[in-house]
Protein backbone atom coordinates (compact mmCIF):
# COMPACT_ATOMS: atom_id res chain seq x y z
CA UNK A 1 0.00 0.00 0.00
CA UNK A 2 1.09 3.45 -0.54
CA UNK A 3 0.06 7.20 -0.70
CA UNK A 4 -0.23 7.83 -4.26
CA UNK A 5 -3.84 7.95 -4.99
CA UNK A 6 -6.31 9.68 -6.94
CA UNK A 7 -8.20 12.48 -5.03
CA UNK A 8 -11.23 14.11 -6.77
CA UNK A 9 -9.50 13.05 -10.30
CA UNK A 10 -6.26 14.17 -9.34
CA UNK A 11 -2.99 12.36 -8.06
CA UNK A 12 -2.00 13.04 -4.96
CA UNK A 13 1.17 12.46 -2.75
CA UNK A 14 -0.40 12.26 0.71
CA UNK A 15 -1.90 15.52 0.82
CA UNK A 16 -0.01 17.21 -1.66
CA UNK A 17 -1.34 17.92 -5.66
CA UNK A 18 1.80 15.81 -7.71
CA UNK A 19 0.64 18.95 -9.98
CA UNK A 20 1.22 21.54 -7.52
CA UNK A 21 5.30 19.65 -7.43
CA UNK A 22 5.32 19.47 -10.64
CA UNK A 23 4.94 23.64 -11.44
CA UNK A 24 6.86 24.58 -8.36
CA UNK A 25 10.25 21.98 -8.48
CA UNK A 26 9.66 21.34 -12.15
CA UNK A 27 10.01 17.72 -13.91
CA UNK A 28 10.76 15.05 -13.78
CA UNK A 29 11.09 14.95 -10.38
CA UNK A 30 11.34 11.87 -8.12
CA UNK A 31 8.49 12.00 -5.30
CA UNK A 32 8.93 9.87 -1.88
CA UNK A 33 6.31 9.72 0.62
CA UNK A 34 7.66 9.65 4.29
CA UNK A 35 4.22 7.97 5.66
CA UNK A 36 4.52 4.99 3.00
CA UNK A 37 8.71 4.62 3.97
CA UNK A 38 6.98 4.93 7.66
CA UNK A 39 4.62 2.38 6.77
CA UNK A 40 6.51 0.00 5.09
CA UNK A 41 9.59 -0.17 7.79
CA UNK A 42 6.28 -0.68 10.34
CA UNK A 43 4.87 -3.39 8.13
CA UNK A 44 8.53 -5.28 7.79
CA UNK A 45 9.61 -5.08 11.53
CA UNK A 46 5.96 -6.01 12.16
CA UNK A 47 6.35 -9.52 9.72
CA UNK A 48 9.68 -10.25 12.12
CA UNK A 49 8.25 -9.65 15.78
CA UNK A 50 7.83 -13.69 15.61
CA UNK A 51 11.63 -13.83 15.78
CA UNK A 52 13.49 -13.56 18.67
CA UNK A 53 16.43 -11.23 18.60
CA UNK A 54 16.43 -9.37 15.19
CA UNK A 55 18.48 -5.94 13.75
CA UNK A 56 17.08 -4.22 10.43
CA UNK A 57 19.33 -2.60 8.13
CA UNK A 58 18.16 -0.17 5.28
CA UNK A 59 20.08 -1.33 2.00
CA UNK A 60 21.54 1.85 1.15
CA UNK A 61 21.70 1.31 -2.45
CA UNK A 62 18.21 1.13 -2.72
CA UNK A 63 18.16 4.50 -1.91
CA UNK A 64 20.51 6.23 -0.55
CA UNK A 65 18.70 10.23 -0.02
CA UNK A 66 19.66 11.63 3.34
CA UNK A 67 16.44 12.34 4.33
CA UNK A 68 14.89 8.91 2.87
CA UNK A 69 18.35 7.50 5.27
CA UNK A 70 17.11 10.02 8.14
CA UNK A 71 13.05 8.18 8.25
CA UNK A 72 14.50 4.85 8.43
CA UNK A 73 16.94 5.99 10.85
CA UNK A 74 14.13 7.37 12.91
CA UNK A 75 12.29 3.84 12.36
CA UNK A 76 15.31 1.98 14.50
CA UNK A 77 16.89 0.62 11.15
CA UNK A 78 20.50 0.92 10.70
CA UNK A 79 22.20 0.82 7.23
CA UNK A 80 23.94 -1.61 4.71
CA UNK A 81 25.78 -0.31 2.61
CA UNK A 82 28.47 -1.19 -0.19
CA UNK A 83 30.82 1.42 -0.65
CA UNK A 84 32.77 3.73 1.30
CA UNK A 85 30.53 6.48 -0.17
CA UNK A 86 26.92 5.16 1.14
CA UNK A 87 29.00 4.45 4.66
CA UNK A 88 29.81 8.30 4.86
CA UNK A 89 26.04 8.94 4.23
CA UNK A 90 24.70 6.34 6.41
CA UNK A 91 26.94 8.25 8.97
CA UNK A 92 26.02 11.31 7.94
CA UNK A 93 21.87 10.01 8.48
CA UNK A 94 22.79 9.80 11.89
CA UNK A 95 22.72 6.01 11.56
CA UNK A 96 24.97 4.95 14.61
CA UNK A 97 27.90 3.23 13.63
CA UNK A 98 27.34 -0.09 15.56
CA UNK A 99 24.28 -0.55 13.49
CA UNK A 100 25.66 -0.48 9.72
CA UNK A 101 27.06 -2.83 8.29
CA UNK A 102 29.74 -3.31 5.35
CA UNK A 103 28.95 -5.78 2.26
CA UNK A 104 30.08 -5.71 -1.23
CA UNK A 105 32.48 -8.08 -3.30
CA UNK A 106 35.03 -5.82 -4.09
CA UNK A 107 35.49 -3.06 -0.43
CA UNK A 108 39.19 -1.61 -1.15
CA UNK A 109 41.66 -1.03 1.52
CA UNK A 110 40.76 2.54 1.75
CA UNK A 111 37.47 1.21 2.52
CA UNK A 112 38.05 -1.32 5.02
CA UNK A 113 40.38 1.23 7.06
CA UNK A 114 36.98 3.79 6.69
CA UNK A 115 35.28 1.18 8.28
CA UNK A 116 37.71 0.06 11.25
CA UNK A 117 38.30 3.86 11.81
CA UNK A 118 34.19 4.44 12.15
CA UNK A 119 33.40 1.51 14.16
CA UNK A 120 31.08 -0.30 11.89
CA UNK A 121 28.97 -2.86 13.67
CA UNK A 122 30.17 -6.20 10.96
CA UNK A 123 32.04 -6.84 7.98
CA UNK A 124 30.08 -8.68 5.72
CA UNK A 125 33.47 -10.46 4.52
CA UNK A 126 33.16 -11.77 0.72
CA UNK A 127 36.02 -13.90 0.41
CA UNK A 128 39.07 -14.96 2.07
CA UNK A 129 41.25 -12.98 0.49
CA UNK A 130 39.32 -9.65 1.77
CA UNK A 131 39.44 -11.48 5.12
CA UNK A 132 43.34 -11.67 5.05
CA UNK A 133 43.49 -8.54 4.13
CA UNK A 134 40.76 -6.92 6.40
CA UNK A 135 42.59 -8.82 9.83
CA UNK A 136 45.98 -7.00 8.18
CA UNK A 137 44.40 -3.54 8.18
CA UNK A 138 42.88 -4.18 11.75
CA UNK A 139 45.96 -5.34 13.54
CA UNK A 140 48.13 -2.76 12.14
CA UNK A 141 45.73 -0.33 13.43
CA UNK A 142 44.86 -2.54 17.13
CA UNK A 143 41.41 -2.32 16.25
CA UNK A 144 39.09 -5.48 15.86
CA UNK A 145 36.69 -6.11 13.27
CA UNK A 146 33.45 -7.68 13.73
CA UNK A 147 32.80 -9.96 10.43
CA UNK A 148 30.51 -12.60 9.15
CA UNK A 149 31.18 -14.55 6.11
CA UNK A 150 29.09 -14.04 3.33
CA UNK A 151 28.53 -17.89 1.70
CA UNK A 152 27.02 -18.15 -1.89
CA UNK A 153 24.27 -20.92 -1.39
CA UNK A 154 24.19 -22.24 -4.81
CA UNK A 155 20.16 -21.41 -4.81
CA UNK A 156 18.50 -20.03 -8.23
CA UNK A 157 16.61 -17.19 -6.30
CA UNK A 158 14.51 -17.22 -9.72
CA UNK A 159 14.60 -13.15 -10.19
CA UNK A 160 16.27 -11.46 -12.98
CA UNK A 161 19.37 -13.10 -14.04
CA UNK A 162 20.94 -9.49 -13.41
CA UNK A 163 20.47 -9.14 -9.61
CA UNK A 164 20.60 -12.65 -9.24
CA UNK A 165 23.48 -12.98 -6.63
CA UNK A 166 23.39 -16.70 -4.99
CA UNK A 167 24.14 -19.16 -7.81
CA UNK A 168 27.94 -20.52 -7.99
CA UNK A 169 28.94 -18.52 -10.72
CA UNK A 170 27.69 -15.18 -9.43
CA UNK A 171 30.57 -12.88 -7.60
CA UNK A 172 29.15 -13.13 -4.65
CA UNK A 173 30.71 -14.99 -1.36
CA UNK A 174 32.57 -17.75 -0.94
CA UNK A 175 31.30 -21.46 -1.76
CA UNK A 176 29.07 -22.93 0.88
CA UNK A 177 31.17 -26.02 1.03
CA UNK A 178 34.34 -24.33 1.35
CA UNK A 179 33.32 -21.95 3.82
CA UNK A 180 33.82 -23.88 7.00
CA UNK A 181 37.43 -24.06 5.94
CA UNK A 182 37.59 -20.06 4.95
CA UNK A 183 36.04 -19.76 8.90
CA UNK A 184 38.39 -21.21 10.75
CA UNK A 185 41.51 -19.25 9.31
CA UNK A 186 39.96 -16.29 9.57
CA UNK A 187 38.75 -16.55 12.91
CA UNK A 188 42.09 -17.51 14.12
CA UNK A 189 43.41 -14.02 12.79
CA UNK A 190 44.26 -11.27 14.98
CA UNK A 191 41.88 -8.85 14.46
CA UNK A 192 39.10 -10.60 13.55
CA UNK A 193 36.30 -11.51 15.66
CA UNK A 194 34.23 -13.94 13.30
CA UNK A 195 30.45 -13.81 14.58
CA UNK A 196 28.28 -15.13 11.87
CA UNK A 197 27.39 -15.90 8.77
CA UNK A 198 25.43 -13.51 5.89
CA UNK A 199 23.74 -15.12 2.58
CA UNK A 200 21.97 -12.90 -0.27
CA UNK A 201 20.72 -14.78 -3.08
CA UNK A 202 19.44 -11.72 -4.98
CA UNK A 203 16.47 -9.57 -5.59
CA UNK A 204 12.66 -9.02 -6.12
CA UNK A 205 12.03 -12.34 -5.20
CA UNK A 206 8.54 -13.14 -6.33
CA UNK A 207 8.80 -16.59 -4.29
CA UNK A 208 10.03 -17.48 -0.80
CA UNK A 209 11.42 -21.16 -1.97
CA UNK A 210 14.52 -20.27 -2.88
CA UNK A 211 14.91 -18.03 -0.02
CA UNK A 212 13.94 -21.28 2.46
CA UNK A 213 15.93 -23.94 0.46
CA UNK A 214 19.27 -20.90 0.78
CA UNK A 215 18.14 -20.57 4.80
CA UNK A 216 18.33 -24.29 5.45
CA UNK A 217 21.91 -24.64 3.94
CA UNK A 218 22.95 -21.65 6.10
CA UNK A 219 21.45 -23.87 9.10
CA UNK A 220 23.62 -26.71 8.18
CA UNK A 221 26.73 -24.75 8.10
CA UNK A 222 25.96 -22.80 11.53
CA UNK A 223 25.81 -26.38 12.58
CA UNK A 224 28.97 -27.57 11.43
CA UNK A 225 30.84 -24.30 12.60
CA UNK A 226 29.70 -24.74 15.70
CA UNK A 227 30.33 -28.71 15.78
CA UNK A 228 34.04 -27.63 15.00
CA UNK A 229 33.99 -25.70 17.86
CA UNK A 230 33.47 -21.81 16.26
CA UNK A 231 31.32 -19.36 17.15
CA UNK A 232 28.29 -18.26 15.56
CA UNK A 233 25.98 -15.14 17.41
CA UNK A 234 24.97 -13.66 14.80
CA UNK A 235 23.40 -14.63 11.09
CA UNK A 236 22.54 -12.16 8.02
CA UNK A 237 19.37 -12.73 6.07
CA UNK A 238 20.20 -10.61 3.64
CA UNK A 239 16.88 -8.55 1.72
CA UNK A 240 15.67 -9.53 -1.59
CA UNK A 241 12.00 -9.50 -0.59
CA UNK A 242 10.03 -8.52 -3.91
CA UNK A 243 7.32 -5.60 -4.45
CA UNK A 244 4.28 -5.51 -6.53
CA UNK A 245 5.26 -3.53 -10.21
CA UNK A 246 1.72 -3.63 -11.61
CA UNK A 247 -1.33 -2.99 -10.12
CA UNK A 248 -2.52 -6.11 -8.62
CA UNK A 249 0.37 -8.11 -8.50
CA UNK A 250 0.97 -10.27 -5.22
CA UNK A 251 4.31 -10.69 -3.51
CA UNK A 252 5.03 -12.82 -0.45
CA UNK A 253 4.24 -10.07 2.47
CA UNK A 254 6.38 -9.98 4.95
CA UNK A 255 4.16 -11.52 7.90
CA UNK A 256 4.66 -14.82 5.13
CA UNK A 257 8.56 -13.87 5.16
CA UNK A 258 8.72 -13.38 8.89
CA UNK A 259 6.60 -17.27 9.61
CA UNK A 260 9.31 -18.91 7.00
CA UNK A 261 11.70 -17.74 8.92
CA UNK A 262 10.64 -18.38 12.25
CA UNK A 263 10.31 -22.00 10.75
CA UNK A 264 13.86 -22.17 9.26
CA UNK A 265 15.58 -20.90 12.35
CA UNK A 266 13.90 -22.00 14.75
CA UNK A 267 16.94 -23.85 16.83
CA UNK A 268 19.83 -21.41 15.93
CA UNK A 269 19.79 -19.53 18.87
CA UNK A 270 21.26 -16.54 16.77
CA UNK A 271 20.82 -12.63 16.28
CA UNK A 272 19.65 -12.04 12.87
CA UNK A 273 19.93 -9.44 11.10
CA UNK A 274 18.37 -8.37 7.71
CA UNK A 275 19.00 -5.93 4.91
CA UNK A 276 15.70 -4.63 3.15
CA UNK A 277 15.78 -2.17 0.30
CA UNK A 278 13.57 -2.41 -2.44
CA UNK A 279 10.93 -3.93 -0.30
CA UNK A 280 10.84 -0.67 1.70
CA UNK A 281 11.49 2.45 -0.70
CA UNK A 282 10.21 0.52 -4.25
CA UNK A 283 6.49 1.25 -3.72
CA UNK A 284 7.33 4.55 -1.52
CA UNK A 285 8.29 6.80 -4.75
CA UNK A 286 7.37 7.74 -8.18
CA UNK A 287 9.21 9.21 -11.03
CA UNK A 288 7.06 12.73 -12.02
CA UNK A 289 6.89 13.38 -15.81
CA UNK A 290 5.66 15.47 -18.28
CA UNK A 291 4.84 14.66 -21.48
CA UNK A 292 6.64 16.32 -24.10
CA UNK A 293 4.45 15.52 -27.25
CA UNK A 294 2.90 12.67 -28.94
CA UNK A 295 3.96 11.67 -31.70
CA UNK A 296 1.95 8.97 -34.26
CA UNK A 297 4.29 6.44 -35.60
CA UNK A 298 3.52 5.02 -39.41
CA UNK A 299 2.54 1.67 -38.36
CA UNK A 300 2.02 1.18 -35.28
CA UNK A 301 0.96 3.17 -31.78
CA UNK A 302 2.01 6.60 -31.13
CA UNK A 303 5.49 7.57 -28.84
CA UNK A 304 4.48 9.34 -25.82
CA UNK A 305 7.63 11.15 -25.47
CA UNK A 306 8.16 12.39 -22.05
CA UNK A 307 10.77 14.46 -20.28
CA UNK A 308 11.82 11.24 -18.13
CA UNK A 309 14.26 9.25 -19.81
CA UNK A 310 16.40 6.09 -19.15
CA UNK A 311 19.08 8.06 -17.53
CA UNK A 312 17.48 9.31 -14.66
CA UNK A 313 15.19 5.80 -14.50
CA UNK A 314 17.45 3.01 -15.92
CA UNK A 315 15.30 -0.28 -14.80
CA UNK A 316 13.58 -0.51 -18.12
CA UNK A 317 16.37 -0.47 -20.16
CA UNK A 318 18.65 -1.68 -17.58
CA UNK A 319 16.11 -5.44 -16.92
CA UNK A 320 13.21 -4.57 -19.38
CA UNK A 321 11.36 -3.97 -15.85
CA UNK A 322 7.85 -2.65 -15.91
CA UNK A 323 6.57 0.56 -13.94
CA UNK A 324 3.09 1.42 -13.89
CA UNK A 325 2.37 4.98 -15.66
CA UNK A 326 -0.89 6.99 -14.47
CA UNK A 327 -1.93 10.12 -15.83
CA UNK A 328 -1.68 12.82 -12.76
CA UNK A 329 -4.90 13.81 -14.74
CA UNK A 330 -6.79 11.11 -16.08
CA UNK A 331 -9.05 12.14 -18.97
CA UNK A 332 -11.20 9.50 -18.81
CA UNK A 333 -9.86 8.02 -21.93
CA UNK A 334 -7.72 5.15 -22.66
CA UNK A 335 -4.69 4.58 -25.57
CA UNK A 336 -2.24 2.15 -26.46
CA UNK A 337 1.52 3.71 -26.72
CA UNK A 338 4.82 3.22 -26.87
CA UNK A 339 6.13 5.35 -23.57
CA UNK A 340 9.85 6.75 -24.37
CA UNK A 341 12.22 9.27 -23.58
CA UNK A 342 14.27 11.88 -25.25
CA UNK A 343 17.88 10.44 -25.06
CA UNK A 344 19.22 9.17 -28.72
CA UNK A 345 19.11 5.03 -27.62
CA UNK A 346 16.30 2.60 -28.74
CA UNK A 347 17.07 1.47 -25.18
CA UNK A 348 15.06 4.34 -24.02
CA UNK A 349 11.88 3.33 -24.05
CA UNK A 350 9.69 2.84 -20.91
CA UNK A 351 6.76 0.60 -22.56
CA UNK A 352 6.19 -0.58 -26.00
CA UNK A 353 2.71 -1.15 -26.91
CA UNK A 354 0.71 -0.42 -23.55
CA UNK A 355 -2.53 0.47 -22.77
CA UNK A 356 -2.40 3.61 -20.69
CA UNK A 357 -4.33 6.78 -19.84
CA UNK A 358 -4.90 9.48 -22.84
CA UNK A 359 -2.06 12.07 -22.97
CA UNK A 360 -1.65 14.57 -24.55
CA UNK A 361 1.43 16.80 -24.78
CA UNK A 362 1.89 19.21 -21.67
CA UNK A 363 -0.03 16.31 -19.55
CA UNK A 364 1.68 15.29 -16.57
CA UNK A 365 2.15 11.60 -15.50
CA UNK A 366 3.82 9.14 -13.39
CA UNK A 367 6.38 6.26 -13.28
CA UNK A 368 4.78 3.83 -10.31
CA UNK A 369 7.43 2.26 -7.71
CA UNK A 370 10.43 4.41 -8.41
CA UNK A 371 11.78 4.75 -5.00
CA UNK A 372 13.92 1.78 -5.01
CA UNK A 373 16.57 1.58 -7.75
CA UNK A 374 15.57 4.74 -9.06
CA UNK A 375 17.11 8.21 -8.81
CA UNK A 376 20.27 6.32 -7.43
CA UNK A 377 20.88 4.38 -10.45
CA UNK A 378 20.72 7.73 -12.86
CA UNK A 379 23.57 8.95 -14.83
CA UNK A 380 23.72 12.57 -16.64
CA UNK A 381 23.89 10.68 -19.94
CA UNK A 382 22.98 13.13 -23.20
CA UNK A 383 24.26 15.61 -20.67
CA UNK A 384 20.73 15.43 -18.88
CA UNK A 385 21.72 16.38 -15.37
CA UNK A 386 20.07 14.65 -12.38
CA UNK A 387 16.96 15.33 -11.81
CA UNK A 388 15.62 17.16 -8.35
CA UNK A 389 14.11 14.26 -5.62
CA UNK A 390 11.28 15.74 -2.72
CA UNK A 391 9.68 14.45 -0.08
CA UNK A 392 6.32 15.04 1.36
CA UNK A 393 5.31 14.65 4.72
CA UNK A 394 1.13 15.09 4.70
CA UNK A 395 0.57 18.19 3.79
CA UNK A 396 3.61 20.18 3.00
CA UNK A 397 6.77 18.74 1.21
CA UNK A 398 10.64 19.66 0.73
CA UNK A 399 13.08 19.06 -1.70
CA UNK A 400 15.81 16.68 -0.38
CA UNK A 401 17.71 16.88 -3.51
CA UNK A 402 18.29 19.75 -5.69
CA UNK A 403 18.11 19.60 -9.08
CA UNK A 404 21.88 19.13 -11.03
CA UNK A 405 22.30 20.80 -13.83
CA UNK A 406 24.72 20.09 -17.08
CA UNK A 407 26.52 23.30 -16.53
CA UNK A 408 27.12 22.25 -12.76
CA UNK A 409 28.75 19.03 -14.15
CA UNK A 410 30.53 20.31 -16.60
CA UNK A 411 31.83 23.07 -14.31
CA UNK A 412 33.93 20.03 -12.85
CA UNK A 413 35.70 19.70 -16.07
CA UNK A 414 38.86 21.18 -17.38
CA UNK A 415 40.26 21.94 -20.44
CA UNK A 416 44.20 21.93 -20.39
CA UNK A 417 46.55 24.89 -21.31
CA UNK A 418 47.91 23.15 -24.17
CA UNK A 419 44.49 23.02 -25.91
CA UNK A 420 43.15 26.06 -25.62
C1 LIG B 1 21.13 -5.07 -2.83
C2 LIG B 1 21.36 -5.77 -1.55
C3 LIG B 1 20.36 -5.82 -0.59
C4 LIG B 1 18.98 -5.25 -0.79
O1 LIG B 1 18.24 -5.97 -1.72
P1 LIG B 1 16.68 -5.63 -1.90
O2 LIG B 1 16.26 -6.57 -2.96
O3 LIG B 1 16.58 -4.23 -2.31
O4 LIG B 1 16.01 -5.91 -0.61
C5 LIG B 1 20.65 -6.43 0.62
N1 LIG B 1 21.86 -6.97 0.85
C6 LIG B 1 22.86 -6.95 -0.05
C7 LIG B 1 24.16 -7.54 0.28
C8 LIG B 1 22.65 -6.35 -1.29
O5 LIG B 1 23.63 -6.33 -2.19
Amino acid sequence: MDHFELKNGELYAENVPLARIAEEVGTPVYVYSRATLERHARVFREGLSVLPRVHCAFAVKANPNLAVLKVMQREGFGADVVSGGEMARALAAGMPAQDVVFSGVGKNARELAQGLEAGIGQFNIESEEEGVELAAIAAAKGLTASCALRVNPDVDAGTHEKISTGKAENKFGVPIDRAPGIYARLAAMPGLDMRGVAVHIGSQLSDLEPMERAFEKVGSLVSDLRGQGLTVTHVDLGGGLGVPYKAGEIMPSPAEYGAMIARVTKDWDVTLMFEPGRVIAGNAGILLTRVIRVKRSSNGPPFVIVDAAMNDLARPALYGSWHDFDAVKPRGGKMTANIVGPICETGDTFAMGREIDTMEAGDLAVFRTAGAYGATMASSYNSRGFVAEVMVDGDVYATVADRILPEDIYAAERVPDWLS
